[in-house]
Parts: structure tokens; sequence; C-alpha cells
């Protein structure tokens, strides 16, 4: 029987609606090409133009529309024009994240041919590791305060929460996908010499699951000294894990060594399936480039490929499928068309058109 994955796309705002055909086009290639069906529903809330309208970015039963949905193709929310940035992300994206208990922040990295690297001296084959980021707890909460607000004496805290519920299930997700690849190297982003509780505590329970672990080598490394080798030893990183905090830098400076946002895809992932997974580029709604269609597609087509690796839980068809494009999207950065962010004139819709063809026919 050929699988079926349901599949909600939201486009959102900006260059989202530029890109989310493009992405879709290149994963409906694969779909027929490998052979399961994709059940597409669109949604038209979770977008600015939905604000304008309703005053909110999400109707109230969102969590009912979505029921049965197995993954979320999600293209970029945000126009501050008509809606500040906090009100549309946290009224949208961080929603989902948040209520569907999305606590892996998935981020490849990757050097292509074609792309020109800011690291000098950098070829392909350099730069091509796995940010895993924890998504829902850490140094990101609303828990603290202010004393003394407004006088001399004001001092203010923030609280961090580690749970171990939720750092053992980062650390293993990480560990078996260290193990599943050829490298098996996993680095563990901390800061035990100064965070002189959590981050102790946190290298504690990496021993302890890396144990589960034998084959995967387990690497501890200061979040100042890591930051640095991003930039000046890159071959050294196969899957790197984090908190949330030191997780969303690493996860923005790892996509700026290769190259252009244009590429840099994400998933946030609920690995136990009990509910949907987001799949989106990292670039925001980009409103200075939007209505032009020279938007580049690659982030959202890769972002695709990695949802049908996930939704096929990175075997048969799937796996196949995810390999297919990122090996069409090799070949475009390396023999054109290239959208204006890589030097070239090709539009948003060539691209995905040039990308789609190749699938069909690997
Ligand atoms: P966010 O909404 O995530 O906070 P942002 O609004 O700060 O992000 P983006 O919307 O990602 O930023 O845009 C940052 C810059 O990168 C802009 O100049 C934009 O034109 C450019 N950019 C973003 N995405 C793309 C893309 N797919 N192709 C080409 N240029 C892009
Ligand atoms: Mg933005």
């Amino acid at each position: 029987m050929t699988p079926t994955f349901r599949i909600a796309l939201i486009a959102g705002d900006g260059i989202g609606k530029e890109v989310m055909p493009e992405g879709l086009r290149v994963v409906q290639a694969a779909a027929e090409r490998f052979g399961f069906e994709l059940d597409c529903r669109t949604i038209d809330w979770a977008s600015c133009d939905y604000h304008a309208q309703h005053g909110q970015m999400m109707p109230d039963d969102w969590k009912e529309q979505l029921q049965g949905v197995d993954a979320l193709y999600f293209g970029a929310v945000g126009w501050p024009a008509t809606v500040p940035d906090h009100v549309s992300l946290w009224g949208s994206l961080l929603k989902f994240r948040r209520e569907f208990d999305q606590y892996i922040n998935l981020r490849p990295v990757r050097l292509f041919e074609g792309v020109p690297c800011p690291l000098a001296g950098r070829r392909p084959g350099d730069i091509d590791y796995v940010v895993v980021r924890e998504n829902t707890e850490g140094e990101y909460t609303s828990l603290g305060g202010v004393m003394y607000e407004g006088t001399e004496r004001e001092i203010v805290i923030q609280e961090s929460v580690f749970s171990r519920h939720g750092t053992d299930r980062v650390l293993r997700y990480a560990c078996e996908l260290a193990n599943s690849r050829a490298r098996k190297h996993l680095t563990v982003a901390t800061k035990s010499n100064g965070i002189a509780i959590s981050m102790p505590w946190w290298d504690g329970r990496a021993d302890a699951i890396g144990r589960d672990y034998p084959e995967v080598t387990v690497d501890k490394q200061h979040i100042d000294i890591l930051s640095a080798r991003f930039v000046l030893q890159p071959t050294r990183f196969d899957v790197v894990v984090a908190s949330n905090l030191f997780g969303d830098i690493l996860s923005d400076l790892g996509p700026a060594t290769t190259g252009t946002i244009g590429l840099a895809p994400s998933a946030n992932l609920n690995p136990e399936r009990r509910f949907p997974s987001l799949f989106e580029p990292v670039h925001g709604s980009a409103p200075d480039i939007y209505g032009q269609n020279i938007a580049n597609p690659i982030a959202m087509i890769w972002s695709g490929a990695l949802m049908l690796d996930f939704l096929t839980q990175g075997q048969g068809a799937g796996r196949a499928a995810h390999d297919a494009i990122l090996g069409a999207i090799e070949a475009v950065l390396r023999d054109g068309p290239r959208t204006r962010d890589l030097g070239g004139t090709a539009s948003t819709t060539e691209l995905g058109m040039a990308i789609a063809e190749r699938v069909a026919a690997a």
C-alpha cells in the first residue's frame, strides 16, 4: 500500500508565500518519483493578513483544525509594518513549538560547491554537521523578577530551568543521531566552568546518556571556544547538542559560515510523533525582497526533504526522496541556475523548477 502523509501547508507572510509553492513542487515531485502520497491541506491563517482581519494570528480552534495532520510545512511569519514581530511570532510559530512539544530544533549546516564561503580557504566537505538545540526549557523561561525597581539598588533575577526529563531526551536524541552517522561524533556544548550549577549537572547527564552509546565519541566543549571553532575548525564537528540559549546562538552562527541564509533549513521535532512536527526555513519573511520572485527557495525545499525523511523515519522511500532532493540542490548550486543571493539572476520559480526536474529524473 502506498503510504500517505497528511501535511498542513502554512505559507505565512512575505517570501513565505513565494518559497512555499517551490517547496511543494519539489516535495510533490519526490513523492511521485519515490512512491508515496501527500494529502496536503492549505492553511490561510498563521499570517499577518489573517491578523489584519481577525485581530489574532490564528483561530481559537487552530488545534482542532490541525487534527490528524502529520507535519506542518511552514514558510515564514512576520510583517512588521502591520503586526509587531513578537505578536506574530508568539501568536503562531512559538505556539506550535510549545503546544506540540517540538523539543528538538534541528539545523543541518553544510557548505556546498558553488556557494562562496565567508571562511577563507574552506572547501565543500569541510563544513557538514547538524546542530541539535533544546527547544522548550533551559535559559528561556519567564521565571524571575525585578526587586527595588527603578532605584539604585535595582536587582534582576532570571532563572534557568533544566529538568532531567527535558535534558535527557534531547541528549538521547543527539546520541541516536550521532550513532546513525558515519563519524559517530557528538559535541556537547557546556559552560560548566562558569555556570556553576546547571552546566556541571548538564555535563553529568551527557556522560550518563552517552554511556548507552559506546560507539559515539562524546566531546564536551565550553560554548565560548566551541563558537570560535565553528569559525576556525569546522571540520571537527558532526553532531552538536546544546541547551536552548547556546543552541539558538550556534544554530545561527553555523549557517552564517556557509554562505547565504537562503539555504538554511530547520526542523522542529516531536520525535515520539505524539504531535505534528514542523519544518521551516531558518530565514524570515524578508519584506525587503518580497513581491519580486527573487527569494532563494532552497531553504524551504531542503526543509521539505527533512520532512519526508522524518515522516518515513529515515527509511525507505522517504530517505531516498530526501537524498534525491539534496542531490538536486547540490547539482543546481554547482551548475545553476542561481538566485540573486548567489550572484545570479534566476527567479524563485526557475530555481524550484530546476530542482524539481532533477528530482523527477533521479
Ligand atoms: P526573522 O523574521 O527570522 O527574525 P529577519 O526578519 O531578521 O528574520 P529575514 O526575513 O530572514 O530576517 O531576512 C534577513 C535578510 O536576509 C534580508 O535582507 C532578506 O532579504 C535576506 N533573505 C532572507 N531570506 C532570503 C532568501 N530565501 N533568499 C534571499 N535572501 C533572503
Ligand atoms: Mg522577520
